[in-house]
């Protein structure tokens, strides 16, 4: 019994697990589309759903914010991107990169990944000077490329197109398993053959690195990030209270400066090592997690 409950507090699942389970179902509730090989075409479709979640994915009741905005700066010629870009700024301005810690699958899915045995690369200079690739990965593929296609009449989401691994992973590998689709496995080519290997690289990656691609390349994570400071909920340090020790930027797994900048996803996994107790997450006043309310830290957390 005692070594059941040893067990128990190593690896029950906390709350914010817990959420982005609930969350990767609620965004791909369409789990039958994997038995049947086809993406769901429901009224739903039309709506954003915070996460990076790939539209293509047979199970996806959504559309990604990120193809989205880059088939709407693609036609915005004809139509401007209002309803994308204003739904984008809505979720930024009330949840910022909370989207990321507690509700984007593509992140879950990279924390699962980094659960696997092997070394682990820990964060450093180079990483912080890797994590600024995201900035540029998003002006280019995800503004420039789409609008400079658009404006040439070819409509394109160039990041969906040539990078993401989420949508090789969710869309088309879960299209092409199926057996009805094997027309579409013969139409592979060379640009499958290439984000086939960036996906291979991108899941290598993150059982080294945590959140590797979330750290470096997604731009939607980026986008959210422009949000970190003015968002309605976040991790939050009570100032007065803080001692200035660095246990909880020295604790955290993403390339923090400080606890809420920009590379700060809001998980709340610092606010049980602070020794000050200054750390919460809040909704406005609205205490979300803190060290009356949070979960105990785990026997097998190391402060540094
Ligand atoms: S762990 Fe707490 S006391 Fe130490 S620097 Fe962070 S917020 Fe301040
Ligand atoms: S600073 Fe704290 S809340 Fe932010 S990512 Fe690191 S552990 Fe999570």
């Amino acid at each position: 019994m005692a070594k059941i409950r040893i067990w128990w507090a190593k690896y029950r699942p906390t709350t914010r697990k817990l959420v982005q389970l609930a969350a990767a179902l609620l965004q791909n509730a369409n789990l039958k589309g994997f038995a049947e090989g086809k993406i769901y075409t429901g009224q739903t479709k039309a709506v954003c759903v915070p996460g990076l979640n790939c539209y293509s994915c047979p199970a996806a009741v959504g559309a990604c914010p990120l193809g989205a905005l880059q088939n709407a700066l693609s036609v915005s010629a004809q139509r401007p991107a209002f309803y994308v870009i204003g739904l984008i700024a809505l979720f930024g301005l009330l949840l910022g990169r909370m989207i990321c810690g507690w509700l984007c699958p593509f992140g879950w899915i990279q924390e699962l990944l980094y659960k696997a045995p092997g070394p682990k690369i820990r964060k450093s200079r180079v990483t912080r000077a890797l994590s600024w690739i995201k900035y540029g990965v998003l002006a280019v593929f995800a503004v420039i490329l789409p609008l400079w296609y658009g404006i040439t009449k070819f409509p394109m989401p160039a990041f969906c197109k040539y990078i993401c691994p989420a949508g090789t992973l969710e869309g088309a590998a879960g299209l092409l398993i199926h057996p009805a689709n094997a027309g579409l496995r013969s139409m592979l080519g060379e640009l499958f053959s290439l984000k086939a290997a960036i996906l291979v690289l991108t899941v290598t990656a993150c059982v080294f690195v945590y959140r590797a691609f979330c750290r470096f390349i997604c731009p939607l994570g980026a986008v959210y990030s422009l949000f970190s400071r003015i968002a309605l909920a976040g991790v939050r340090v009570e100032a007065s209270v803080c001692s200035g020790c660095g246990a909880c930027v020295r604790t955290c797994r993403m390339d923090v400066l400080r606890v809420g900048d920009r590379e700060c996803i809001h998980c709340g996994e610092c606010v049980s090592v602070c020794p000050e107790k200054a750390i919460s997450i809040r909704a406005g006043k609205l205490v979300l997690k803190g060290p009356e309310t949070g979960e105990r830290r785990r026997p097998d957390t190391k402060i540094a």
